[in-house]
């Protein structure tokens, strides 16, 4: 009898063979000492792959692109992107799609590293990750997650043994991702930007195969594919909003065609809320400021359709027209979806006059005063059980939050459902800085307790009190960094 090895994981390779064009075939950096740091078993177990087995040398090689399991194809994905506003020819300049999973529900699900070397895309980088930034998007991304709000995910993070050149020496490692797909605004405009039509169908073709089937039959299956990204993503950014978070680089190539949040640079929550708030120290500008993110979305998806006008309609003249009204959809379904969410945060059922009084004088109130955006409306639910005390405590223009509290509590606020949609835990700054510090030296307690928290993001863990606490008097705007 002969034993066949089962292999860790089965990888299709989908997207290499339907977009060759747009698949650069490429080999993993040798990783010298690997250390796994954390490894998502819940993940792992709905993708049908065994923690123990990914902790394997086999396992851990896959993980880190050394090991390929046979029949798979790692490549390295070409795409375009506005950067800043700049279109530029673009593709994983340190990353590998492995290949594609079908996961327990039959969904299937892309395993891409980050972190694994050079490609003929990296220009002048190095290829390589530091540590620090690949856990950032582990917990950031599992935060993301556990609110409700789609995102890729976060497998495993290895630590290579290699430093990587920074302004300082850093722990190199490989962050294993899931995503329903890569697909990006990105590579949309790089099939088109080509002017091979053939590979722009196919691209739209496989999107929509992957992530928006019900369209394929439809009349005119590219312009109602095209409403349904911009329906996913005007409900991804008006949950962003209502969670106070701040992607930082917006750039088109860091935009799904799936709806799901990717490509967790510099990102951060707010601590106070402030609408100019930038924390990537690259956006000079402020392109991608909280307030700025629904436009910057708009105006990425206006780029996504010129990408696909031959497409939409062979008169270019109506096509622009088709495309312009399909946009036009975006700011209906993200107000839709922004109005939804600030009424499930306020706890008061869908009234028109709610929206009116309540939401733009309450936006001056907490901004005026400097308010922490997140402990707000957990004590605004303490307010609607009869202690408002606590939130009262957050301004410093009483008398008008005194006003705005008359006006909420009219509409008879319920507390038990406001706790179920504000989060008690999100990745604050200050916590997510110490976690990462402690990891770099070794010590994985704070991250695995940050983690504990923000998987746990509307329920009080006890123990945990201090991760639902505002930073500490005086800590500073904080910074984030990209291209780490
Ligand atoms: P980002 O905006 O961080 O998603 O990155 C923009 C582009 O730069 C992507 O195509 C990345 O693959 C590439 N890139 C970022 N950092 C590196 C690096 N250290 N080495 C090679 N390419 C990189
Ligand atoms: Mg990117």
């Amino acid at each position: 009898m002969t034993v066949v090895p089962q292999r860790v994981a089965m990888l299709q390779h989908r997207f290499a063979t339907a977009l060759p064009e747009l698949a650069l075939p490429s080999v993993a950096a040798a990783v010298p000492d690997p250390r796994v740091v954390v490894l998502n078993g819940p993940l792992a177990a709905e993708l049908g792959l065994d923690p123990d087995r990914l902790r394997s040398p086999e396992g851990v090689g896959l993980l880190t692109g050394t090991v390929v399991p046979e029949g798979a194809m790692p490549v390295a994905q070409a795409y375009a992107g506005h950067q800043f506003g700049g279109f530029a020819q673009l593709g994983d300049g340190r990353a590998l799609l492995m290949g594609e999973v079908e996961d327990t529900d039959g969904r299937l699900r892309d395993l891409h590293l980050k972190g694994s070397g050079r490609t003929r895309f990296a220009r002048g980088g190095d290829g390589l990750a530091a540590l620090g930034p690949m856990l950032r998007e582990y917990v950031v991304s599992e935060a993301m997650h556990a609110l409700g709000i789609a995102t890729t995910r976060s497998l495993a993070v290895v630590a290579t043994g290699r430093t990587v050149r920074r302004e300082e020496g850093l722990p190199g490692a490989v962050l294993a991702r899931i995503a329903s797909s890569h697909l990006r605004v990105g590579t949309v405009q790089l099939a088109r930007a080509t002017g091979d039509l053939d590979l722009l169908r196919r691209v739209v073709d496989h999107a929509i195969e992957r992530h928006h089937p019900e369209v394929a039959g439809d009349v005119n299956p590219c312009l109602a594919f095209y409403s349904a990204v911009v329906a996913a993503q005007a409900r991804l950014i008006a949950q962003w909003m209502l969670v106070g978070f701040v992607h930082g680089v917006m750039n088109t190539d860091n935009m799904t065609l799936s709806g799901e949040t990717i490509d967790y640079g510099p990102c951060a929550f707010l601590d106070v809320f402030d609408p100019t708030t930038v924390f990537s120290s690259i956006d000079q500008g402020g392109r991608y400021a909280y307030a700025n993110q629904p436009a910057a979305g708009e105006w990425n998806l206006a780029r996504l359709a010129e990408a696909l006008l031959p497409l939409i309609d062979e008169d270019q003249d109506r096509a622009i027209e088709l495309a312009t009204e399909a946009l036009g959809s975006f700011r209906v379904e993200y107000d839709a979806a922004w109005s939804a969410g600030m009424l499930a945060k306020l706890g008061v059922a869908a009234d028109a006059s709610a929206a009116d009084r309540l939401f733009s004088p309450l936006l001056d109130l907490l901004r005026e005063s400097h308010v922490d955006h997140s402990s707000f409306w957990r004590r605004l639910a303490t307010a609607a059980r009869g202690d408002a005390e606590p939130v009262r405590g957050m301004f410093v223009d009483l008398a008008g939050f005194d006003a705005w509290l008359d006006q909420w509590r009219a509409f008879g606020p319920d507390a038990d459902a406001m706790d179920q949609v504000n989060p008690l835990h999100i990745p604050r700054n200050h916590l997510v800085e110490e976690a990462l510090e402690a990891a770099t030296t070794g010590d994985l307690a704070p991250l695995e307790r940050l983690l504990e928290a923000v998987r746990s993001p509307f329920r009080q863990v006890v123990g945990l009190e201090r991760y639902a606490e505002p930073p500490p008097a005086g800590t500073g705007r904080y910074r984030t960094f990209c291209g780490t």
